[in-house]
């Protein structure tokens, strides 16, 4: 069959005992996370939400010591919606993605001003709040709830693109995989069918060498039947950014580092870093030196061998990095300040700038 042939061709529902053996196979080999809860028990939604939100592109490894950090500080949504967003800025600094955590401040205090600190219970009511999308409506309106709706997470998109062999690539396959996730929904625990899809994606439907025996869906998954299971997804060809180019300042004095925040809106919004050129195609070093702060007694600017790079989703970033030290009584330009060396665990860089500062440091 001709591969346009194959993308028109729907994949077929055949197996409508497909629910039960989910949820059979979710009752004895379920993974125990730290913000689901145990067999039996309802799931807690100030729970399901903050782990959802924090594993948006981010792994259940890097997540779960976060997600223990921030519900010991604040153990409910009412307490997370009365802190200071720069308190939630800092308990997040490292887990990337920094509009995420500004969204997760805006969203507590709106379920706290505004719905009496009790989460909606409908995929609809949660989709108003802020940094809830689709997915995340549909996963906390089926784990919390138990709506009948299927979220549809990177996991679940692997297992059903190989069970039902679907040849069109992401993203236009978006909707007919839901269509076909929604398929394996029983009449009732929406949420631990999901939950169970997003294990067997995360363990045994891997990306590379699936573990088919240990699969509930190997008697009648396409994919697995053909041979050829590990193809899926298909994707379409990754367009991959412009490198951008710029130069960071690590400048001391004493044991101070100088440091200002970054604008509320745009890439790191609200981030801090040390001060640094714009980032740029083709910019060149001079070009990027010349946009140094101005500092009483820096002479010369000492370029540090290397360059640090970092990947964000849309470009990859070279950094030239420059040091200087200034004497002690040097004040900060306009909008820059000087914080202790020793306190900069608890700032609110994102991982690029702790990269710079380790550089231009020699940490
Ligand atoms: S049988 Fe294999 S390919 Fe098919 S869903 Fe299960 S693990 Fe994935």
């Amino acid at each position: 069959m001709s591969q346009s042939r194959a993308t028109k061709r729907r994949p077929q529902q055949d197996a409508p005992d497909r629910p039960a053996r989910l949820l059979a196979w979710y009752d004895r080999h379920r993974r125990t996370l730290p913000w689901r809860a145990k067999a039996g028990e309802r799931a807690d939604p100030y729970r399901v939400w903050l782990s959802e939100i924090m594993l948006q592109q981010t792994t259940v490894r890097a997540v779960g010591p976060y997600f223990e950090k921030f519900v010991a500080r604040w153990p409910d949504v009412t307490l997370l919606g009365r802190a200071s967003l720069d308190d939630v800025l800092r308990m997040w600094a490292g887990l990337g993605y920094y509009s995420r955590a500004r969204n997760l401040h805006a969203c507590a205090v709106a379920v706290t001003g505004d719905h009496g600190g009790v989460f909606p219970d409908t995929e609809e009511g949660l989709r108003a709040l802020p940094g809830i999308g689709p997915y995340t409506a549909a996963a906390i309106a089926a784990i919390a709830f138990d709506r009948r709706t299927m979220p549809v997470d990177g996991n679940i998109e692997r297992v059903v693109t190989r069970l039902y062999a679907i040849e069109e690539a992401l993203p236009q396959a978006k909707p007919l995989i839901k269509e076909m996730a929604t398929t394996l929904l029983g009449p009732a625990r929406a949420g631990d069918s999901a939950q169970a899809l997003m294990d067997i994606g995360a363990t045994i439907c891997t990306p590379k060498k699936p573990a088919c025996a240990l699969c509930p869906l190997n008697d009648d998954c396409a994919g697995r039947i053909r041979g050829d299971q590990e193809t899926f997804p298909r994707k379409a060809p990754k367009k991959s950014g412009v490198l951008r180019r710029g130069a960071a300042f690590v400048v001391t004095r004493g044991g101070e580092l100088l440091v200002r925040s970054r604008p509320e809106k745009g890439l790191l919004g609200g981030m801090t870093e040390v001060p640094g050129s714009q980032w740029q195609a083709g910019l060149e070093d001079a070009a990027a030196l010349a946009q140094a702060p101005e500092l009483k007694g820096v002479g010369r600017w000492h370029r540090k061998a290397g360059v640090v790079t970092h990947v964000f989703t849309h470009f990859p970033l070279e950094l030239v990095v420059y040091s200087a030290s200034v004497a002690s009584r040097t004040r900060a330009p306009d909008g820059m300040r000087w914080v202790p060396v020793e306190t900069l665990d608890g700032e609110a860089f994102p991982n690029v700038m702790r990269k710079v500062i380790a550089h231009g440091l020699d940490l």
